[in-house]
């Protein structure tokens, strides 16, 4: 039986990228396979949060997956840290991956930037944890924007160095499920960077939360080149603010990048942009709403939470009693 497992940070300001390359594809994952859908809080402590906020951000990834479609009945949704099995199986996988394969890890260097030395352990650790994530549940897809294709391969060489080590099958070679037209949603200020929560100016995504007028003003500001639009993907090559716009608008309007330029090949930013605006309100915007409306009633997010936590926890109980009797620990 394939098994779904994917997680979002509660590091606020969710984005169109975390929704057209993460959140949006789970939904239709529910029809084929068993989904559980976690709000990773132990993954965003690798860096500071206010705790206050990270309480509401954790609630908020919650809000985002419901608002998108997830439907917590059939699904799980639950906070990462309410299971106990991810930091068990975390440690184990401490001592399974190896310094030098985390040295090569790109989202750490991006992340803890030139002041290595003053990085979190945390944060260093991230990868193995995420293998835990995964692996506690014996998932075998993971449904995650095209960022966190170096850490699935991680968390395969985990898998099968654990298998290896100690002459067992016991987990799975994961696979990792990129699709859309938007597996990496870029900065609207910088063409070479993708979206992210943690960029610091606001003018680089648009998020959940923003309103129609917010939306439209982020895009006018979005950097472009001067040329139009071209007919054909090969003029993308080397335009990465318009590849974006583009990609943003196929995955948008669930088209190709190629239908998106033989439409609006031609046209200037001035003329695509405010269509894009329209298309990104009515197809992005009732999820904020949605999402906003959820977060009204804290309660209800929370009894989600607290089930899914509870269905979450049982999955992972035979799991870590055959891992722990692998590695040699003495049953309590
Ligand atoms: P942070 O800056 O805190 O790392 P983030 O925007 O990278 O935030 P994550 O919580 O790390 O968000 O990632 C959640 C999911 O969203 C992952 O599956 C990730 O691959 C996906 N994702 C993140 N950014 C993008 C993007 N720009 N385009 C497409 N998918 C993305
Ligand atoms: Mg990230």
């Amino acid at each position: 039986m394939s098994r779904i497992f994917s997680g979002v940070q509660p590091t606020g300001n969710l984005h169109l990228g975390n929704y057209l390359g993460a959140i949006r594809n789970f939904v239709g994952l529910q029809e084929n396979y068993e989904c559980i859908y976690c709000a990773v809080d132990m993954h965003a402590i690798t860096v500071w949060q206010d705790p206050a906020a990270l309480r509401s951000n954790t609630r908020e990834v919650a809000a985002a997956y419901l608002a998108a479609g997830v439907d917590p009945k059939t699904s799980i949704i639950f906070a990462q840290s309410n299971v106990p099995a991810h930091a068990e199986l975390a440690w184990i996988f401490n001592c399974i991956a190896r310094l030098g394969w985390l040295n090569r890890m790109t989202q750490f260097k991006e992340k803890a930037g030139k002041n290595r030395e003053n990085a979190s352990l945390g944060l260093y650790a991230y990868p193995s944890l995420m293998a835990a994530d995964i692996l506690a549940y014996k998932a075998t897809h993971v449904p995650v924007g095209e960022d966190q294709k170096q850490h699935l391969e991680l968390t395969r060489d985990i898998a099968q160095k654990f298998n290896n080590d100690y002459g067992v099958d016991l987990f799975p070679i994961v696979e990792p499920l990129i699709f859309g037209e938007a597996t990496r949603v870029m900065s609207l200020r910088d063409g070479s960077k993708k979206m992210s929560k943690s960029d610091p100016s606001d003018y680089s995504r648009i998020t959940f939360t923003d309103d129609r007028d917010t939306i439209a003003k982020k895009l006018r500001k979005a950097r472009t080149d001067a040329d139009p639009l071209p007919g054909s993907e090969e003029g993308l090559e080397n335009r990465p603010e318009a590849a974006n716009l583009v990609g943003i608008y196929a995955a948008l309007a669930e088209s190709s990048k190629q239908d998106v330029l033989t439409e609006f090949g031609g046209s200037q930013f001035s003329t695509f942009k405010p269509i894009l605006t329209e298309l990104a309100v009515e197809k992005f915007g009732p999820v904020g709403e949605e999402m906003k409306r959820l977060m009204a009633d804290p309660g209800h997010v929370d009894a989600i939470l607290k089930e899914g936590a509870a269905r979450a926890h049982k999955l992972t109980e035979p799991v870590m009693r055959e891992v722990k009797e692998v590695v040699g620990f003495i049953a309590p």
